[in-house]
């Protein structure tokens, strides 16, 4: 019997309604004759009402201890799909992460999926029952309870997918599919029936949380088609795959944008050799992420570096910023967290010259001002004042005639 494996994200499970509508949804896949895994995030906001909890319990929150907490969300979920599966008379079983066989590495909060032992799940599935699988959580080689990262659930579809050659890996959210740009902000924004792993890849890690960069990494890696879709409608979603001729694909795909983002500034660092090693290498030993990075004209052998990182990152990036700030004798810093960053995607953008000039003329003409830039082949970003982004994305989406895409 095909196989599918259905993701339901935290809002499509916020309700006990809502839990009886995915499994009658579920027992109807069942009918048409397929086999289901499916997988689930924690209830609405469950996993950030916990982290307030944790928060409450004083400063030092070891990440360990935080994974035990958090995974328990998701397993609410899924015992509570089960439930409401056995009791329209469908077989089915919850399965934590590590009983599912989901292998990690010990990064905790961030863990990355090592492999699955997929024996009890095969086992289950030849007993006729659904499997329901608590996303987002694995175990450690140490016996450890780890979690994937934010959004994580999707990561623990794709690999499941991939481990038990699934037909299709389905990710059943609260949009129809990937838009143009995120439909809350842009109301004429168009839903695309195919985007390719590279630029999904790109949407995703530039802000577009429909899917968790690392799943469509993990897809595009391993092959495993992607169709993302509605809980709550009928209508077919976006299927994320290889496509080739990229180069011949739309020249901008969509428009994405990020808040979660903050910019820090040295002022008058001397101009030396080791000088952004030291800072960067800092910064990389606290885990921190950095994105964007700017280095100043110089001027009496001193110049301005500036960059960007995660909002979330900020209080960690502080006092390591600060210490160096005095090692290398600059004069000062600044961070602004009032930022946010707008970027356009598409594949045929690289062998179309002028689309990043289009993009600075058309926020130019808006009035809004860009104070750091960055493109790769099959992107351009900008940051910019936070209280403009959504003017931006709109403005873009129109310069680009995204609202006219099939
Ligand atoms: P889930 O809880 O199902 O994992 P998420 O909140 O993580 O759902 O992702 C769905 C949300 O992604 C949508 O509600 C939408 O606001 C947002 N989003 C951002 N960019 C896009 C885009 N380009 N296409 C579709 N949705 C997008
Ligand atoms: N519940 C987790 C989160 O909120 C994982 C997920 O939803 O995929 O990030
Ligand atoms: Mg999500």
């Amino acid at each position: 019997m095909p196989l599918l494996v259905a993701k339901f994200g935290g809002s499509s499970v916020a309700t006990i309604d809502k839990i009886k509508n995915i499994a009658s949804r579920i027992r109807g896949m069942r009918q048409e004759g397929h086999q289901v895994v499916a997988v689930v995030s924690a209830m609405g906001d469950t996993t950030d009402d916990l982290l307030e909890l944790a928060a409450q319990a004083g400063e030092n929150l070891p990440a360990r201890e935080m994974d035990m907490l958090l995974a328990t969300g998701e397993q609410q979920s899924a015992a509570l799909l089960a439930l409401a599966l056995q009791n329209m008379d469908c077989p089915a079983i919850s399965l934590t992460g590590w009983q599912a066989g989901v292998r990690s590495d010990a990064t905790h909060s961030k863990a990355r999926i090592t492999g699955i032992d997929n024996q009890r799940v095969l086992k289950e599935l030849e007993q006729n029952k659904v499997v329901v699988v608590a996303g987002f959580q694995g175990i450690s080689p140490a016996g450890d309870v780890t979690t994937l990262g934010r959004g994580g659930s999707d990561t623990s579809a794709v690999a499941l997918a991939y481990s038990l050659k699934a037909e299709r890996c389905m990710i059943f959210t609260d949009v129809d599919g990937v838009y143009t740009a995120d439909p809350r902000i842009v109301k004429d924004a168009c839903k695309l029936g195919q985007i390719a792993y590279e630029e999904m890849l790109e949407m995703a890690s530039l802000g577009a949380v429909v899917m968790q960069p690392r799943a469509v990494e993990f897809a595009m890696l391993y092959g495993v088609d992607i169709e993302v879709l509605s809980s709550f409608g009928f209508a077919p979603g976006t299927i994320i795959t290889e496509v080739g001729n990229m180069e011949q694909q739309r020249i901008v795909t969509g428009v994405a944008h990020d808040r979660n983002c903050a910019k820090i500034a040295i002022f008058d660092v001397p101009d030396r050799p080791g000088v952004a090693s030291s800072l960067f290498k800092g910064l990389a030993e606290e885990r921190i992420n950095v994105d964007m990075v700017i280095q100043g004209a110089t001027r009496h052998e001193h110049n301005d570096i500036a960059f960007t990182i995660e909002s979330s990152d900020v209080p960690r990036a502080l006092p390591v910023v600060k210490r160096l700030v005095e090692e290398m004798g600059a004069s000062g810093m600044a961070c602004g967290e009032r930022v946010a960053k707008v970027s356009i995607v598409g594949a045929g953008m690289q062998s179309n010259p002028g689309v990043a000039a289009a993009m600075f003329e058309a926020l130019a003409e808006e009035g809004i001002n860009i104070e750091m830039i960055s493109t790769s082949e099959i992107k351009v970003s900008c940051i910019i004042n936070e209280e403009q982004i959504e003017k931006a994305v709109n403005v873009l989406h129109r310069k680009f005639s995204l609202d006219s895409v099939e």
